[in-house]
């Protein structure tokens, strides 16, 4: 039964969560292949030579060496395989664990800082509303790891529902703007008549508008400009939000996207980040069959935009 598990790449692929050409059945299979090519090699080689015993000898040695050869790695790339997986259950079981204490602390603020007020001096409740945005920065990590964890897994669900991005976009704008206030951005917003609704997981679309909204205030300096704009582009609908913020550094383009990155501008301009949003983002649009991309020139501005399907039933709102 484990010998034919070994070769089912598919589910191999699926528990180790990794492309099905890096399994180690792949591997073994690319390896047996190797093996033929060489012991045929071997066969048309060894034909121009008499003594049968060192022919069958040679033979022997070169299969026993690949078979070693090709078994080690094979090993080696299941322990790493293996490991990678049990870092992403370790981090989804721990980050589920923490959710449940951390939104019991919330509450608690929440109670003391509505329905216990008049009891607390000003330093008192100056420092409550302190763990009242530290605990919502905590929530938000662990909400992102998990996120990560399941995407690493395979393992993220997404509902398929019709709803309405432009308004959704207004509802999440006008939060950042009341988040950011003190900043003095200048926003602007361009929103096209009549757009079609699209299809996408609702929470999970808010958190990549709040991503992308929330990255703009943050990597723009005060006074800066920020213009939102949704319009339909054949059967999509594309978000676009332009800054004239930091930028990217030309050199660290190509890595925006991935897990944990942070541009070295961005870093000392803005201490706080994990450079997660940006690679959950990219996973949730590109599963729910859109796209997402950018443009970015350091110390001009950057233009984030992603594209969503327009709703086979268009007129269906949630
Ligand atoms: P975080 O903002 O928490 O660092 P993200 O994944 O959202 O993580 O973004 C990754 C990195 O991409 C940021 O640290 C920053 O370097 C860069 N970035 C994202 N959005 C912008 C933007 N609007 N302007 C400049 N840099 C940006």
């Amino acid at each position: 039964m484990k010998f034919i598990n070994d070769f089912n790449l598919r589910k191999q692929a699926e528990e180790l969560g990794v492309s099905v050409w890096q399994t180690p059945g792949f591997l073994s299979i690319i390896m047996g292949f190797v093996s033929v090519v060489i012991m045929t090699a071997t066969y048309f080689v060894s034909k121009n030579y008499d003594n049968p015993q060192v022919l069958i000898a040679s033979e022997c040695l070169v299969v026993v060496v690949v078979l070693i050869i090709g078994t080690s790695i094979s090993r080696f790339v299941w322990q790493m395989a293996d490991l990678n997986r049990m870092k992403s259950e370790f981090v989804a079981v721990a980050s589920h664990q923490l959710r449940t204490p951390l939104s019991a602390i919330r509450w608690e603020i929440e109670l003391l800082l509505t329905k216990m007020k008049k009891g607390l001096d000003e330093k008192q409740v100056q420092k409550l509303e302190n763990i009242a945005i530290l605990s919502h920065r905590m929530t938000r990590l662990v909400n992102d790891l998990l996120d990560v964890a399941r995407i690493d897994q395979n393992k993220l669900i997404l509902r398929g529902q019709d709803f309405d991005l432009a308004k959704l976009a207004q509802e999440m704008l006008d939060e950042a703007i009341s988040a950011y206030e003190d900043r003095h951005i200048c926003v602007s917003l361009d929103i096209k008549k009549q757009l079609p609704t699209v299809v996408g997981d609702v929470d999970k679309i808010k958190l990549v508008l709040d991503n992308l909204i929330s990255n703009a205030f943050k990597y723009t300096t005060s006074g800066g400009k920020i213009h939102i704009s949704l319009f339909q582009k054949d059967k999509e609908i594309v978000f676009e939000i332009d800054d004239n913020g930091v930028g990217i550094p030309r050199e660290q383009i190509d890595r925006v996207f991935e897990k944990f990155f942070r541009s070295d501008n961005a870093i000392k301009y803005q201490t706080e980040g994990t450079g997660l949003g940006l690679y959950i983002s990219k996973n949730i649009i590109e599963q729910l069959g859109g796209h997402i991309w950018f443009q970015s020139i350091e110390n001009v501005g950057s233009k984030f935009s992603f594209s969503l399907p327009v709703a086979k039933n268009s007129n269906k709102l949630i």
